[in-house]
């Protein structure tokens, strides 16, 4: 087993290659990195995943590094930011070996390499169980997305499908077998930049969807002060949650109210809807914005329907 330094330059030091090194002056090594400073707005968000709380203790080291780095990716991703680096801070518990953090770095370098990110810095540590802080910084070339620019009669519209990491999560705990495509969904969320790049600047607000669509889409309407109307029915499910043949309810219950998809929520006015390349893009229209103070969740009648659980609690 390394020891702390050892860890750090046989690991982590190698990941710092990949982005572009102008960005920085003085990277991983110092007592700081330094940052040549840019035109654009720079925007920063930090993320803990603790073992056994936000991650299975069994899962593969790959694993636990892909949902920990793209889970914090995914919010550059919803306000419309570009990554360009980020910091680890990993506590790390005794039984945890060289060949556990190799696996574990190398999942990190085929990220980094795949976003063009460089890791500039973090912090080792050990610890009773294990712990991941990535902070990921990226650059707006747009403008923010942000939660507080929804208006009554916006669309609200979702990336991709919901539903189905929480249906991972579920049969994992169950020790059931688990659908390849669901599994994935859980252990490897894709930040979707590809859809945040074409939404920018046309999108009222958005909000990447990790405590499950309603609590999430709530936020959006707190901060912009209005309601929404949410047709569950219409939530885009993936072949593999539909081959599960659940009832509506239990349905709901995952697509609306299950976390860690990582999919984007956003709100559109019509006219600037009309203009998306939909074709294009993974996009379904699941509600729209009222001028109410909450949430309304409707069934395939059209129904008012009130769900169990409206969404993961963090504490
Ligand atoms: P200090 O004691 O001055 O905080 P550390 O011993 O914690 O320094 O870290 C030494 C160097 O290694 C620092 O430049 C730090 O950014 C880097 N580093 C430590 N842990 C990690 C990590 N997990 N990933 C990337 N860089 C790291
Ligand atoms: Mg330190």
């Amino acid at each position: 087993m390394s020891n702390e330094f050892e860890t750090i330059s046989k690991f982590f030091k190698p990941i710092e290659k990949y982005g572009d090194q102008k960005q920085f002056i003085v990277g991983q090594g110092d007592d700081c990195a330094v940052i040549r400073p840019s035109t654009y707005p720079l925007a920063i968000s930090i993320d803990t995943q603790v073992e056994s709380i936000h991650f299975f203790s069994d899962m593969e080291p790959g694993a636990i590094a892909h949902r920990g780095l793209c889970s914090a990716l995914s919010d550059l991703a919803a306000m419309g930011a570009e990554p360009a680096f980020f910091t680890l801070a990993l506590s790390i518990p005794k039984h945890i070996n060289d060949t556990w953090l190799a696996a574990y770095s190398r999942q990190l370098a085929n990220l980094a390499n795949q976003y063009g990110i460089s890791l500039i810095g973090g912090d080792t540590t050990s610890s009773p169980t294990l712990v991941q802080t990535f902070q990921v910084h990226g650059y707006l070339y747009q403008k923010p997305l942000t939660r507080s620019e929804a208006k009554p009669g916006d669309l609200i519209v979702v990336t991709g499908t919901l539903g189905d990491a929480a249906l991972a999560v579920k049969k994992i705990s169950e020790q059931q077998e688990v659908h390849p495509d669901l599994l994935s969904a859980y252990n490897a969320p894709l930040p979707r930049f590809d859809i945040s790049r074409i939404i920018a600047n046309k999108a009222s607000a958005c909000i990447d969807i990790s405590d499950g669509l309603i609590a999430d889409l709530g936020h959006i309407c707190e901060q912009s002060q209005c309601g929404a109307n949410l047709y569950l029915d219409q939530l885009p499910l993936s072949a593999a949650f539909k081959n599960e043949k659940m009832t509506s309810n239990l349905s709901y219950q995952f697509s609306a109210a299950g976390g860690d998809d990582y999919q984007l929520c956003f709100t559109i006015a019509e006219a600037e809807w009309e203009t998306l390349p939909k074709q294009a893009i993974p996009l379904t229209v699941v509600g729209q914005i009222t001028s109410d103070t909450q949430v309304n969740c409707y069934d395939k009648y059209g129904n008012p329907i009130q769900l169990q659980q409206t969404g993961f609690q963090h504490r």
